[in-house]
């Protein structure tokens, strides 16, 4: 008999037409393309996750809530307990924010950015309303103001991925005044700089923060990200949460980077020191058009084809960020490496201009 057994059939349109979220791997390079921390993780701090970890039982179940790295993110950033929710990474607490408010609704994503809010709200079933940055990618806060009059969400993200640029108090400010939804303001970059809109949390109840410990804390693999919002907000967002969404182990780490904070800050100054060395040099390179950055990243323009200039330096051992994404068509974006990592991307990137030129 013929077997007549087609998903498809059962999956709805948006979904089947959304295009998965895709790394490819490529072992070897120099890896200058997801804004990772670049250095070795601290050996002090291995240490103790690992004498921490010693008596813990990983047959139980985690600790649903994550009381303790709650109440000492709480503690560290001045804010009460019941004002933060974690996640598996941010990318599980922008699901879930999509789940809670986008799914049916219209949710409003300032473009171009990161690619997990449309993914995510596609995932949720949301209808996308994306409002253009202007051209040098500053927020439009008007026409974001005027989309959201019928949205049941709004994200931001400060300093934008991949542009580079912040948002200013004045332009969040206004949006939370005039915007009737939760207002997300992604801020996984915020320890290498621009404003920390942490402190407009108790003075709006529509402000949602997005932090993690994946960037300057150097702990993408264990996938540890967290949410501030007032509990108006948090009550909704804990419908949808996954009982057991941060593992044992992930706690025990994040709770002792947060304990070990301070070995982080050399690490983000070095950091910030090398993009601005990395700003400098590419500025000054012939048609080059690079964008000042917040981040530990650079978004730029070579006046090349951005598809070989990414093949250029791949195959010189170099990975660096090419989008799919019609709206950055002609940019790369590098991630700011180590020192000697920075200076071979330097070298690469020439070599490959003058091949092209
Ligand atoms: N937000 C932004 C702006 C990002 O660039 C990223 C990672 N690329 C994330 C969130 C996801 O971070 P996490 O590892 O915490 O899921």
């Amino acid at each position: 008999m013929e077997n007549r057994f087609d998903p498809g059939r059962l999956v709805r349109k948006g979904l089947q037409e959304l295009v998965p979220y895709q790394e490819i791997t490529y072992p070897g390079v120099i890896k200058l393309n997801a804004n990772e921390n670049p250095y070795d993780f601290p050996e002090e701090i291995r240490l103790a996750i690992n004498e921490m970890l010693g008596p813990q039982s990983f047959t139980r179940y985690p600790d649903a809530m994550a009381q303790q790295l709650v109440q000492e993110l709480a503690h560290c950033h001045g804010v009460s307990a019941e004002q933060i929710m974690v996640g598996n990474g941010s990318d599980e607490l922008i699901l879930d924010l999509m789940l809670t408010f986008g799914a049916g609704n219209r949710v409003v994503i300032a473009v171009p950015t990161f690619s997990m809010y449309g993914i995510h709200a596609r995932v949720a079933g949301a209808e996308i309303v994306e409002i253009p940055r202007q051209f040098d990618f500053e927020l439009d806060v008007p026409e974001i103001v005027r989309a959201s009059g019928d949205a049941a969400l709004v994200v931001l993200c400060s300093p934008n991925n991949p542009s580079g640029n912040s948002a200013t108090v004045e332009q969040v400010q206004s949006i939370l005044d005039n915007c009737p939804c939760p207002v997300v303001v992604d801020q996984a970059y915020v320890e290498f700089g621009g404003p920390d809109f942490l402190p407009l949390l108790d003075r709006y109840p529509n402000l949602v923060i997005l932090r993690t410990f994946s960037k300057a804390y150097g702990l993408a693999g264990l996938r540890v990200g967290y949410l501030f919002a007032q509990s108006q907000v948090l009550q909704y967002l804990f419908k949808v949460k996954q009982p057991f969404n941060l593992n044992t182990f992930s706690q025990v780490a994040a709770l002792t980077v947060l304990r070990h904070r301070d070995v982080f800050a050399p690490q983000v100054a070095e950091i910030t020191r090398q993009r601005d060395i990395l700003y400098n040099t590419m500025q000054q390179m012939p048609g080059f058009d690079v964008l000042p950055s917040d981040a530990n990243y650079l978004m730029f323009k070579t006046g090349y084809s951005a598809a070989d200039v990414f093949d250029g330096l791949l195959s010189r051992g170099v990975l660096v960020r090419n989008f799919g994404d019609p709206l950055l068509s002609q940019y790369l974006r590098v991630s700011v490496g180590q020192t000697e990592e920075n200076v071979i991307f330097l070298r690469s990137l020439q070599q490959v201009i003058a091949m092209l030129g």
